[in-house]
């Protein structure tokens, strides 16, 4: 069962609450590019992503806002370190989320001023404690970075914004570490109600990076825990989004997206049913459709699986086989197996 969180309000985005998750990214040009970003989050919400993040280390980069939020669509938030000057410059810009971690802006004369700020334009803020930038004081406390430490720092942010009478708030406690990050939020879950915005950070390259997301994020929603999710990863963010999507599929949670099965090939295989299988996932990795694909390798185990899924493939000595809805619709060479499966996915 899903855990219980407040609903809160970002642009025309609903976190929280019953609210469906919801998939973010970040971009990773330079915010004051100001072309270069819109450019990226167009092509991240052609794909899904439902809120972006920008980095803002600086009042162009803050200003930069207005313009990003005239050609784009989704939810900006702006990501804000120490200086909440520019917190409060890229509120005023219309960023419609900030992320801060109090700790490292320090005096709470100055969050209070953001806090003031996020309150008279409606906008939540999203507390971001980050293993790699835990106070002094806590790993001090807890005799290094740890699960609780991470809880410690995060209770103590939320607590001092309520205090100054602010709920709008999401949280996220990071760390590099899966099993840290799926400690800490197990702790916490019960602690508040404000919702969880879930992911590993500094997770790695599309491939390390990957599996570390699905093995931390997966068990955290397997858990009911998290509201909102972000796939980090070294390189392009379109990949965070298709790595999300998949993420929640494969917890069951959301349903589109083309499933595909494959198999591992083993000696029977006589086609480069990798080749096949990667291009074919390359292709349509952006589709939302709500189908299941097989790519077979022989003619053991491939008609059955072929025959269960919407479309397949079952590759046999010197032809392959293509079925639709459990039936062979048409007998193929294996150089036209790719282009074929593609034409059936794209008119199912
Ligand atoms: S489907 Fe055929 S080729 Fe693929 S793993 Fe099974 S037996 Fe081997």
């Amino acid at each position: 069962m899903r855990r219980k969180s407040k609903r809160i309000i970002c642009g025309d985005l609903i976190i929280g609450g019953d609210a469906p998750i919801s998939i973010q990214s970040m971009t990773n040009t330079d915010t004051r590019d100001v072309e270069k970003t819109i450019e990226q989050i167009k092509n991240l919400e052609s794909v899904g992503c439902q809120l972006v993040r920008v980095a803002v280390p600086d009042s162009e980069a803050a200003q930069s806002i207005v313009a990003i939020k005239k050609h784009t669509q989704i939810p900006v938030a702006a990501d804000i370190h120490f200086d909440y000057r520019l917190a409060i410059e890229a509120i005023e810009c219309g960023a419609d989320k900030i992320r801060i971690n109090p700790g490292n802006i320090g005096d709470s004369k100055h969050v209070e001023k953001i806090v003031k700020k996020a309150k008279e334009r409606k906008i939540p803020i999203r507390i971001g404690v980050n293993s790699g930038s835990l106070e002094k004081i806590i790993i001090n406390k807890y005799g290094g970075i740890t699960a609780e430490g991470l809880v410690d720092s995060a209770l103590k942010h939320i607590l001092a914004l309520e205090a100054m009478d602010f709920d709008d708030m999401v949280v996220s406690m990071k760390s590099s570490s899966v099993k840290m990050n799926y400690e800490a939020h197990k702790l916490i879950a019960d602690k508040m109600q404000h919702p969880l915005h879930i992911g590993i950070t500094e997770s790695g390259s599309k491939n390390s990076g990957k599996i570390k997301s699905a093995v931390g994020i997966g068990a955290l929603l397997l858990e009911g825990i998290g509201d909102t999710l972000r796939v980090s990863l070294t390189g392009d963010p379109l990949e965070e989004i298709y790595a999300a999507k998949e993420i929640l599929r494969a917890a069951e949670i959301r349903n589109e997206g083309i499933n595909i099965i494959s198999c591992p090939t083993c000696g029977r295989c006589h086609v480069d049913l990798e080749s096949i299988s990667s291009k074919i996932e390359e292709r349509i990795k952006g589709l939302n459709k709500n189908l299941t694909v097989a790519i077979m390798g022989c003619e053991v185990n491939g008609p059955g699986e072929a025959r269960e899924a919407d479309i397949g493939i079952a590759c046999g000595k010197s032809k392959v086989l293509l079925f639709k809805n459990g039936e062979i619709i048409r007998t193929l060479n294996e150089d036209e197996a790719e282009e074929a499966l593609i034409q059936e996915i794209n008119e199912f």
